[in-house]
């Protein structure tokens, strides 16, 4: 039986090993850190590292979790409905009101705060990307939006929140192509695929369950880190603490920076893909002595904190449920360059100050505690550049690689890094 070794416990890595498993080889997946879960990971006091979603469209990664049992910490939303909030205003995006497209359709029509024509604008947009006319080869989010006529208030308040969010970049930076497959599949797909899914328990339990399925079928070594990679007959991976692992064949399942460390040779091979710029992302959770908010999801529109997660309604056992002077609310802001660098105490400042402004109940409401959590190199900047030069699947001078860099055509995201996986076991 020949041994795979997958080097990188995140979700390509956890990917790869599972069907490489499935598929009979021998797999040892090793992962530097004490857990799995590379990028969406926990963090002291129980939290996890920025508040992750999925689509209902992931469905390599919802696949996973099913199979490694990991489903029940999972709930979805069912039909979408985020609140738009705006300097004490809200206005709710609802597509509970009609099955499918329509109801998703309805309720852009009904959604307030966007003039007749900035709808008309956008349902334009969605028509032709549903019947595919629209080109996107080479174009940022932004290229498109203006050559489809978008109104700067529809791209400011409706595509702007979606495209910072979802794909973590400026409207300007991120690939046009991108956006599409994000709309089509995801936002104006199915009721099911525009759902979005979300753990109710702090993450780390879910790496833990992911951890004991795994290892009924794979070798899987935590706090290892690969620093050397030989081959003679077969490959020679040297440990930080110069162990030797023998494998016949090697997924690599490292994020970018880590790639080039590991592997230059092959890295040097991808040309001006090694000039890609990552983007950041700063989360914070906050905890407040009163609830503010009706609803799960809230757009923070015109202000640094971008979005709230009611806390209290998404966690099965939130620590503060039964508290009635305690609520959790989660913040991210993405593409985070401009707050990066702020302290924490100015980062909970600004955040305190962002939630007062938009929700009038927040007034009286204390706040109790706050962590900030900075991520810099949150995700590949995938410009229309990058985006053409990422590099595609592939078994390179003998390295299978796979990470959400890889471009299976998905952003750089856990469902690109779950496919890259899949992806990367198709060249065993
Ligand atoms: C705060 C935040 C929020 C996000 N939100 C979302 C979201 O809502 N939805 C979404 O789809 N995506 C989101 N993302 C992006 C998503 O987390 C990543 O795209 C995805 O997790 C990448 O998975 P990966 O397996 O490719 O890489 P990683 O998760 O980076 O895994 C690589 C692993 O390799 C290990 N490793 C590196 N070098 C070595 C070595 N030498 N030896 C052994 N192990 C090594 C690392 O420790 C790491 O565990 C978010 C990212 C962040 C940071």
């Amino acid at each position: 039986m020949k041994t795979v070794a997958v080097v990188g416990g995140g979700f390509a890595g956890i990917s790869s090993a599972f069907y490489a498993s499935r598929k009979g080889y021998k797999v040892i997946l090793i992962e530097k850190s004490t857990s799995l879960g590379g990028r969406w990971h926990g963090v002291k006091g129980g939290f996890d590292n920025g508040q992750h979603l999925l689509s209902g469209a992931y469905k390599g990664t919802l696949h996973i979790l099913e199979e490694l049992n990991c489903s029940k910490y999972f709930k979805s939303t069912g039909a979408l409905k985020v609140n738009f909030c705006e300097d004490g205003r809200q206005f709710l995006f609802d597509t509970s009101i009609f099955p499918g497209k329509v109801g998703q359709l309805l309720a852009l029509l009904k959604l307030k705060g966007l003039s007749i024509k900035s709808k008309i604008g956008i349902l334009n947009f969605i028509t032709s990307l549903l019947f595919n006319k629209i080109n996107s080869q080479n174009k940022s989010c932004l290229e498109i939006l203006k050559e489809y006529q978008q109104t700067e208030e529809a791209i400011i308040r409706f595509w702007k929140p979606i495209i910072v969010s979802a794909l973590n970049g400026q409207p300007e930076d991120i690939s046009a192509e991108l956006l599409l497959l994000t709309m089509k599949k995801g936002f104006f797909g199915t009721k099911a695929d525009s759902a979005l899914i979300y753990p109710t328990v702090p993450i780390v339990r879910v790496f833990e369950k992911i951890k004991e399925e795994l290892s009924k079928s794979c070798e899987v070594r935590l706090s290892t880190k690969i620093v050397n990679i030989s081959k003679t007959n077969y490959y020679e991976l040297e440990t930080s603490k110069g162990e030797k692992i023998l494998a016949d064949e090697i997924i690599s399942a490292v994020s970018y920076p880590q790639f080039k460390k590991l592997f230059p040779d092959i890295a040097g091979s991808f040309g001006s893909f090694n000039n890609i710029q990552f983007s950041s992302i700063v989360s914070a959770s906050m905890i407040y002595s009163k609830h503010f908010t009706d609803y799960m999801l809230n757009a923070l529109l015109g202000t640094k904190a971008e979005w709230l997660f009611d806390k209290t309604r998404m966690m099965d056992n939130n620590r503060h449920k039964q508290d009635r002077h305690n609520f959790e609310y989660a913040i991210t802001t993405s593409s985070a360059e401009a707050i990066f660098s702020l302290k924490s105490p100015e980062i909970a400042e600004l955040f305190d100050y962002e939630i007062r402004r938009i929700f009038p109940k927040s007034k009286d409401a204390k706040l109790i505690d706050y962590h900030i959590f900075r991520e810099k190199s949150a995700t590949p900047l995938l410009t229309s550049t990058m985006q053409n030069q990422r590099p595609k699947p592939q078994k390179i001078n003998g390295i299978i690689i796979s990470g959400d860099w890889v471009n299976t055509g998905y952003p750089a995201t856990i469902e690109g890094a779950v496919l890259s996986g899949i992806r990367a076991v198709d060249r065993l």
